[in-house]
């Protein structure tokens, strides 16, 4: 027997609980109305927000004179034409407000000479980046969020709650239904405003830096629901995440920093410090963007110049001992405890999937086409266009998180009437019956993490994506229409199931967009159409229509900066 669903009631239904999520029910709550903050994992520890180790651009100044429109000009030139600027400018405009409430809320940003440490990373043009210290950055946002929506009164949580579906009467989302992990049970959840704070898509790649939870549901949830997406075959790879030798207990992308403090040598295996080939003399600094450094990479390995384990060398050898422990603390232990002695040895770094620069289209007041549903942080496509500098994301998540919260919050003061959430089919999927005769679904990420990482990763052609498009087809077919597992606690093949069933929808998304894109741009690169091609400076849109997806362009915003010599001279 299919349990009866849970039904809850609020105002405001803030689906995730990272970074955009968090702020968002804080700045809600804030403004009066009722928020109930849902999460699939734990209340601000289950995404990239407590992942995340170093870097928040914002133009506070503190360092040498900043302001808002100089970061504006940075992300809008990494952006290579594509950002929407009106998302771009309300990131960078906004990101020092939010980073000084930060500190009033107790993170502790790291000061230095009595004013806040900004550092320099690849694509600004001056020191605008905050952190808090030895990886840390992350964790403090988190534990601040976390500490401040605990003591906003308004706000309900609940963890283990996935979103399995949006509620959509009429054309308005009217709140959610999700799948309570504990009990197998359905929960319904009426609200006047519903914000998609769900985060990015990485997990649909073999190697990334992402939580099990970043699977891309916000955006298959939007798609379903009839809300578009934008720019989906933009996915970032960062081009420095550990390779070898084997680390425990470490993120794979805990070079970054490292790099911002201490420059550090990109090398091949005959020691050279090859970025200059791509157009990019590095000279032992940390210069090299995220698309560049990632092309640069498997250049040098396809041409027989890479590391034994399918990378190139990452070297602080000419650091000294004092410098890389007054730099980096209690890290160089844990780096000890794994036979990683730095001042003898470079490490192997490659290309992982990191970030994704597509995601639900929005105006600046974070709502979506459809009415009652917002959406912030890396959920959000356009801000970043093609490509993302360092620390925009987290900015973006604290910017876009506290702007979705307080449109939310208006909405409800204007919408009269609470609607009630009708469960649908979402609710028959979730009760649905014992199945134990359908697919092996943990093999079938796995088949789907080494497709969308071989055909549809860093280095894209015709023929690639077509193979991709055509195993994510036979896959979405073997899943079938009814979940497999069944509804008893912790289940989760049954999780599995719906996992798969938005992870296929998503890569699905990101290789049609990317089979469509018939130029390089940014983090797309194509072999087969190497040259950035200004009739293509659109942004994609995507639909779902009568069950299938179509794209369509849409014009970008003015102004096309210059691709990089490194990357037209390819
Ligand atoms: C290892 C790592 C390091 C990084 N370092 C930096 C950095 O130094 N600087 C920077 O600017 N950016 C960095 N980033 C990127 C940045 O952290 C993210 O873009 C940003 O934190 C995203 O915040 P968010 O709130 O949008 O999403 P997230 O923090 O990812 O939160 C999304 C939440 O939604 C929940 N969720 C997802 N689906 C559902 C569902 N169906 N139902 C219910 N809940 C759901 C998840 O469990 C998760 O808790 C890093 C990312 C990673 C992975």
């Amino acid at each position: 027997m299919p349990a009866e669903p849970v039904q809850v009631e609020t105002d405001v239904l803030v689906i995730g609980a990272g970074g955009a999520g968090m702020y968002a029910a804080i700045e809600a709550a804030r403004a009066g109305a009722q928020v109930f903050l849902i999460d699939r994992s734990l209340i601000g520890r289950g995404g990239a927000t407590v992942m995340a180790q170093m870097t928040v651009a914002v133009a506070l100044g503190a360092e040498v004179p900043d302001h808002w429109s100089h970061h504006l000009d940075d992300t809008l030139a990494a952006g290579r034409g594509l950002c929407s600027e009106p998302l771009a400018r309300l990131l960078c405009e906004e990101g020092p407000d939010c980073i000084r409430e930060m500190e009033q809320w107790g993170i502790g940003w790291a000061r230095r000479d009595g004013h806040f440490a900004q550092a320099m990373a690849p694509g600004h043009d001056r020191p605008r980046c905050v952190y808090v210290d030895f990886l840390n950055t992350g964790p403090a946002v988190s534990k601040t969020l976390r500490t401040v929506v605990n003591k906003t009164a308004g706000i309900r949580k609940a963890g283990d709650l996935a979103v399995v579906d949006l509620a959509v009467q009429d054309g308005e989302v009217t709140g959610a239904v999700a799948l309570h992990l504990g009990s197998g049970a359905p929960v319904v959840v009426s609200a006047k405003a519903t914000v998609l704070g769900t985060g990015g898509l990485t997990r649909l790649y073999r190697r990334n830096s992402a939580s099990l939870n970043m699977g891309g549901d916000g955006y298959a949830l939007a798609l379903r629901a009839g809300a578009p997406l934008l720019d989906m075959e933009f996915v970032q790879f960062f081009p420095i995440g550990h390779l070898a030798p084997r680390l425990i207990g470490m993120d794979p992308i805990m070079w970054d920093p490292f790099r911002y403090k201490l420059g550090g040598r990109l090398l091949n295996n005959q020691g050279e410090e090859f970025a200059q080939r791509y157009g990019v003399a590095e000279d032992g600094k940390y210069v090299l963007t995220r698309d560049v450094g990632t092309y640069g990479i498997i250049k040098e390995v396809e041409a027989g110049r890479g590391s034994p384990h399918g990378g190139v060398y990452l070297s602080f050898q000419h650091c000294s001992a004092e410098a890389l422990r007054a730099a980096f603390g209690p890290v160089i232990d844990r780096l000890a405890a794994n036979n990683i002695d730095l001042t003898k040895m470079p490490v192997e770094v490659a290309p992982i999937a990191h970030y994704h620069m597509g995601g639900v289209q929005a105006d600046v007041r974070m709502e979506t086409e459809l009415p009652g549903l917002l959406v912030a942080g890396e959920a959000v496509g356009g801000a970043n266009g093609a490509n993302r500098l360092s620390g925009n994301a987290i900015t973006e998540a604290l910017v876009f998180g506290r702007r979705a919260g307080r449109s939310a919050a208006e909405r409800v003061a204007r919408v009269r009437a609470r609607p009630k959430a009708e469960g649908g089919a979402a609710l028959d999927l979730i009760g649905a019956g014992s199945r134990d005769d359908g697919p092996n679904t943990a093999a079938m990420i796995h088949a789907l993490q080494a497709t969308m990482a071989d055909e549809v990763g860093p280095l894209r052609t015709e023929a690639k994506l077509h193979r991709a498009l055509a195993t994510i087809e036979r896959l979405t077919r073997e899943l079938g229409e009814r979940p497999t597992g069944t509804n008893a606690p912790f289940d989760l093949r049954r999780l599995e199931w719906f996992d798969l069933r938005n992870m296929l929808l998503v890569a699905l998304v990101v290789a049609a967009a990317a089979l469509r894109r018939q130029e390089s741009r940014g983090a797309h690169q194509r072999e087969d159409f190497p040259e950035m091609v200004p009739d293509w400076r659109v942004n994609q849109m995507v639909r779902l229509d009568g069950g299938r997806i179509a794209l369509a362009s849409v014009a970008a915003a003015p102004a096309e900066p210059a691709q990089p010599a490194e990357m037209a001279a390819q």
